[in-house]
This record gives structure tokens, sequence and C-alpha cells, in this order.
């Protein structure tokens, strides 16, 4: 079993080799490092957004469920033209602007239930590495000045276009190209650094005082952070080209070595069928979804649904059967938690094992966490048939629990939005107590009644050789 990641760079399935150099064991290999392109904070992040972030999340949970260590960044674009705009619109400082927008960025991935990666690096706390990129480029010839702005010459560097293998002639004629209202030689061209506008914020540096252009923000904190080769680098499928198309061409024309072993990027979302747009009625925030009474964890769950590689169609109806899937799992743990008639043999043991075998297996290939879905709603289908037949013993119960807390650290969402119980432990250990002298006393009658009152406040028991244990149910 091995981990296979569709490179978008080869355009083939290759084996995830973190490093580089194939190590006989997953603990072997260094912190697996992944950057992912994060949201510019001028705005709400909407839902097409929060796919990727996902996906990014997902992704950074299975290594973790396969054993890799992680050094995980995600950046926050804190100045471009529109974060700029913002600003002077509403009248405050642009950190004031970002400020704001950065913090409702992380209440919702919070809301998603999403983990925090080790770095979030910010465009104006980087300013440093981009000074270093915009010298080393220089040096090479590669960089020109027009009216106060740098720009990054394609015709000169000559190993344009590998990511998106777009048609330098396709560029030429201005079909695609980055759009910029600055003057360049070249149409192909992208500027690297802006001149110095008022009323708008600038920073100094060797070559005169200006902001950074957006790509090489992403190549100077990746610099920063990593200092070399980077494992992964995610986003999504509309930041191919130009975006991660320009930061190849800057970061290995400064510092002579290999960007990222892999690129992966996630395919569009499309909201009842078409690209969505405020104009068309189909734009949707977090907060708007949530406001018309969906939870965030039937989100998460249908964000997850489709093969990141393939367009997601999101409608409220596909969100509605997330939360009739998201019950079969929560009725499902209720009834195992419930039962009362336990078997003396454990029957499910080799039901867990496949489980987990075909789980790994599935989504291992590509990541095909989808499929990984289908897999757990087949597994607590057979286990429902155990729990019917009586064939689950109380070390099943157990191993089960176990494994949907390990599936949940992939999914997470079986256990999202379960709130902390608050228990009196003395009130428990009294209820304990009077159920063991009822049984000892053969009143076996009241000695289920106190279970049952026990499971309605959310505690299952654990009858072992040592005594009755007792434990929150999840
Ligand atoms: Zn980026």
């Amino acid at each position: 079993m091995t981990l296979k990641i569709y490179n978008t760079m080869t355009r083939t399935l290759e084996e995830f080799i973190p490093g580089g150099v194939k190590r006989d064991k997953i603990e072997d290999y260094a912190p697996v490092s992944i950057y992912s392109c994060g949201p510019t904070v001028y705005s709400y992040a909407h839902i097409g957004n929060f796919r990727t972030f996902v996906f990014n999340d997902f992704f950074r949970r299975y290594l973790e469920f396969r054993g890799y260590k992680l050094n995980q960044s995600m950046n926050i674009t804190d100045v471009d033209d529109k974060t700029i705009a913002g600003a002077n619109r509403d009248g405050v400082t642009l950190g004031e602007y970002t400020g704001k927008y950065t913090g409702i960025f992380f209440e919702d991935l919070k809301s998603l239930n999403i983990e925090e990666v080790e770095h979030y690096p910010r465009a104006t706390e980087s300013i440093d590495s981009m000074i270093d990129i915009l010298e080393k480029i220089n040096s090479k010839g590669l960089l020109y000045e027009k009216e106060g702005s740098l720009y990054f010459s394609i015709s000169k560097y000559g190993d344009y276009g590998r990511l998106s293998r777009v048609d330098a002639r396709e560029i030429k004629s201005g079909a695609r190209y980055d759009a910029d209202e600055y003057e360049k030689d070249d149409v192909r061209d992208f500027a690297l650094w802006k001149a110095s506008k008022k009323d708008e914020p600038s920073w100094e540096t060797p070559f005169g005082s200006g902001r950074p252009g957006w790509h090489i923000e992403c190549s100077a904190m990746i610099r920063k952070i990593y200092n070399s080769t980077i494992d992964v680098h995610t986003g999504g499928v509309d930041l191919i080209f130009p975006h991660h198309e320009n930061e190849i061409a800057q970061s290995e024309a400064a510092y002579g070595e290999k960007f990222s072993r892999y690129w992966i990027h996630v395919e569009h979302l499309l909201v009842n069928g078409s690209k969505m747009s405020k104009s068309a009625g189909n734009f949707y925030t977090l907060r708007d979804l949530i406001e018309k009474g969906f939870s965030a964890r039937s989100i998460r769950f249908l964000l997850l649904t489709a093969h990141y590689r393939k367009q997601l169609n999101f409608t409220l109806d596909g969100l509605k059967q997330a939360e009739q899937a998201l019950e079969r799992i929560d009725n499902f743990i209720v009834r195992l938690n419930d039962v009362k008639n336990f078997s003396c043999e454990n029957n499910a043991d080799s039901v867990i094992e496949n489980f987990m075998e075909s789980f790994t297996d599935t989504v291992d290939a590509d990541l095909n966490i989808s499929g990984g879905i289908g897999v757990f709603f087949d597994f607590i289908t057979k286990l429902n048939s155990l729990i019917d037949e009586n064939r689950l013993s109380l070390n099943d119960i157990d191993s089960i629990n176990s494994t949907l807390e390990l599936a949940d650290s992939v999914f997470g969402f079986i256990y999202m939005d379960k709130q902390e119980l608050q228990v009196d432990e003395e009130m428990i250990n009294a209820l304990v107590q009077e159920r063991n002298d009822a049984k000892a006393s053969k009143n076996f009658a009241r000695a289920d009644e106190i279970r049952d009152t026990l499971i309605d406040m959310g505690i299952v028991l654990e009858d072992t050789k040592d005594g009755t244990r007792w434990k929150i149910k999840k």
C-alpha cells in the first residue's frame, strides 16, 4: 500500500516520496513540506474557496493518518489591488481592513473543523524575502524596470509554461495573459514589484519604493519558511495559470533548484450546475448557508464527497442529502452504544480489519476521499447487521468506537459539533455503585434502569473483570 498522487506538473499518478528519496518506513520521512495558496483577505471567502481549504485539511489529516509528519503553510495575502481598494473605500488602514477579514476567515475555518497548520505567513511580513528574490532575478538578467515597476522577462527565461502547458503563442497573442495595468515590454511578462502610487502603502527596496506583485508573495513566503524545494504545492485549478506558473519561473530563476516536487490542484465548485457569481444569484459564503439553517458539518461533508479532481456541483438539495447521511452515522453511534445483549465472542474484528484495509487502499489511490466515504458507509451497514443479530461483544464496541475515532481523524465530520459534556463525576460514581449493588442483590430491573438513565445522560458503562468503568459517549 503506497500513496499515489496525481502531479499536475507531470500529468501522471506518482508514488508520493517526500524529500525525493524513498525510505523504508513512513516514519522515516522528514516532515512533509506543504504550501497551500490561501485567501486574499478583502471579503468573506465563498463556498468555492472552502472546497479547496477543506481538501487541504483532508490531505493533511490523511497524511497524519498514514503516519507522515507535517510542516504545512497557508499564506494570507494581505496586500494587493483588492485589499488596498477596500481599505481606501472604508477609510481604514490596510492592516485594519485585512485584520478584520483575516479574523473572519479563521472563524470560518474553525466552523468547518479545519485543523490548524504550522504556519500562516503574511505577505506584508515577508518583504525581506521578496527583495532577496528581486536581487537574485536581477543578477541573472531576468528583471527589467518600467516606470518604477519591476517585471520578469519571460522571453529571456526560456523555461516558462511547464506546469500549465499553455502555448507561448497563445499567451503572446494576448488571449491569456496576466492582466496588468502597468507598462511592460512583452504581454507575457508579469509584474514582480509595483511602483508606489498615491494612497497606496509602499515599502522601500534597493530598487525604489513600491509594493509586491501577487505572484512573488507566495515564492517569498515559501523561501522564507522552507529555504529549499518543497514537497507539495496545492491550490485551486484557476491558479495553475498564471499564478503558479509565475511562482515557478521566479523561484527557480532566483534559486536554481526545483520549486515543488508535487503540484495538486482542486477542481472548480459549481452551484446548481453553473459558475458561482453574485449576478446569477448562486453565490454563497459559509455564513449565507448557515443562516439558511444548514450546519457547517453538512457543508464539510458535502465538500468532501466529490473527488478533488472532479468538478463538484453544490446544491441545497445536496446539503439536505448530506444531513441525511450524517444522520445515518449519528443513529448508528446511538445504536452501538445502546446495545444491551452482548455476545461473548468478538465478531467485529474482521469487519474492522477489512474496513481499515479497504479505506486505506481506496484513499491511497490519488486521495480518493469520496471512495473512502463509500467504504465507511459499507462498514456501518455491516456493523448494523451485527447489532441486529446481537453479535457484538463489549470488546467489539470498544474497538468499533476506537475505529470511528480513527476514521474521524481523517473525515472530521463524525464527531463534529458534539458538545463537550459537562459531567458530575460524583453523581455518576454513586449511580454506578448503586447499579453494582442492585446487581449483587439480583435486582436486575433496577440495574438496567440505572444503565438507561446513564445512557440518556451520555454516559456509557463497561463491565470489566476489574469492575465497572464509565465514559462519555462520543
Ligand atoms: Zn499562491
